[in-house]
């Protein structure tokens, strides 16, 4: 008989120490860093092959298996679809790449990826009696999980800068979540979180101090692999702040390896930050093994605005098991991809969607992305939740009926 949740144990992304699956641990208390959920993968292997999944629905408990809830009736989804894997194929040719795709999260609830760690993240707090959840955020996050947490019946404080687009604040408000915004970065929004809620009553879910978010960011790649016939592409574009969509990829890759559900091949992942805020992109320049906190960040795609990632030394580790690359660009050229992604292919990209793009058109020219390579990029999230970006006029028209 097959498992429903294959969870073994949390373990230290940094320092390998373990600790018991299904606890409300946050991040390893001997070293501070990132835990990882691990999975009983040689007994899985030899319970489940990868044809079950054919029948069921398409939503991210499909992969339920590789996932921490343990409990179906802990579940938090609103039946998410597949994101649709779309050809740029206009783009491409202008670039000079035959195979360009973007994979487009923002068919998803509240239109970007965010949905995927706030599903799994809120179905386990849900499942290990979380009774408030506390999350800092740029926006999107913080939109998403406010969703989620409604549904679960879970109360949610937000904590946002008050320089973030008015969209995700909005969505928070109307789902009744506990919105705060301040004056500083998303680093600043974390300090303050803990001013605002008491301590003991809370769960914090930022960016990589609980594990089960980065298990929702997996199913990107899940998806991916299933969508391209069990296969990857040659190289995986990701607009990166915070870094748990690259982590999460390379995760549910090293997965279905050791499953031996996919071919045994990593694409080369590319970071890609904005030119005002790329703390990676200088560790990575420099070879250094961890970011340093970026000063004054400024870009126009917010959810890339992250000053210094927790999980820094784990991004910088997959561009080099990958043979990828961590590269910046500026918001001119990340607001003209933008309406040029939109012109040329009908995909009305986010900012950081269209970063990605630009990173892109950046690495073909320098001859670093070949004709022939099979490129994903990920449009993180849909371009209506920026349109306060678009400063374009309608023309005005009247007529007289005399
Ligand atoms: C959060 C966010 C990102 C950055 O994702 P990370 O996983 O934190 O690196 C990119 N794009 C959008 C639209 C986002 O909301
Ligand atoms: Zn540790």
């Amino acid at each position: 008989m097959s498992s429903y949740s294959y969870i073994s144990h949390l373990e230290c992304s940094f320092c390998g120490t373990e600790y018991k699956a299904d606890s409300n641990i946050q991040i390893c208390a001997s070293c501070e860093h990132p835990l990882f959920v691990r999975y009983d993968l040689a007994t899985m292997k030899k319970s489940i092959s990868r044809d079950a999944l054919a029948d069921r629905p398409q939503n991210f408990w499909r992969y339920h298996e590789l996932l921490p809830v343990l409990h179906q009736e802990n579940i938090v989804s609103m039946n998410e679809p597949f994101s649709p894997i779309i050809k740029l194929s206009e783009s491409g040719s202008d670039m000079g790449i035959t195979r360009l795709f973007a994979k487009d999260e923002g068919v998803l609830p509240s239109g970007t990826f965010k949905a995927r760690g706030a599903s799994i993240g809120v179905s386990k707090a849900k499942e290990i009696g979380v009774r408030a959840i506390g999350i800092p955020t740029n926006g999107n996050a913080g939109a998403a999980w406010a969703l989620y947490a409604a549904k679960a019946g879970i109360p949610i404080t937000v904590v946002m800068p008050n320089t973030a687009p008015v969209t995700p604040q909005k969505e928070c408000l109307i789902a009744g979540a506990n919105l705060y915004v301040i004056d500083g970065t998303i680093a600043d929004a974390g300090k303050t979180l803990s001013h605002i809620i008491d301590a003991d009553s809370w769960y914090d879910v930022s960016t990589l101090k609980e594990p089960y978010r980065l298990e929702g960011k997996k199913t990107m790649g899940f998806e991916i692999a299933e969508q391209l016939g069990w296969k990857v592409p040659d190289v995986i574009v990701y607009p990166t702040g915070g870094g748990a969509g690259v982590i999460g990829i390379y995760k549910a890759f090293q997965e279905l390896q050791e499953l031996g559900w996919l071919e045994k091949r990593m694409p080369r992942f590319v970071v890609v930050q904005a030119s005002g805020c790329a703390p990676l992109v200088r560790a990575y320049d420099r070879g250094d093994l961890f970011s340093e906190e970026w000063q004054n960040p400024e870009t126009i795609a917010f959810g890339m605005r992250v000053p210094k990632a927790l999980g820094d030394y784990l991004i910088l580790d997959v561009i080099k098991q990958t043979h990828g690359i961590a590269i910046s660009v500026n918001d001119r050229a990340i607001q003209a991809e933008r309406e040029n992604v939109v012109r040329k292919d009908g995909l009305h990209a986010s900012p950081e969607g269209a970063a990605g793009i630009a990173g892109v058109r950046k690495l073909r020219s320098q001859g670093w992305i070949r004709p022939d390579d099979t490129v994903l990029v990920m449009n993180t999230g849909s371009g209506l939740k920026y349109t306060d970006q678009i400063t374009a006029k309608p023309k005005a028209f009247s007529y007289s009926t005399t």
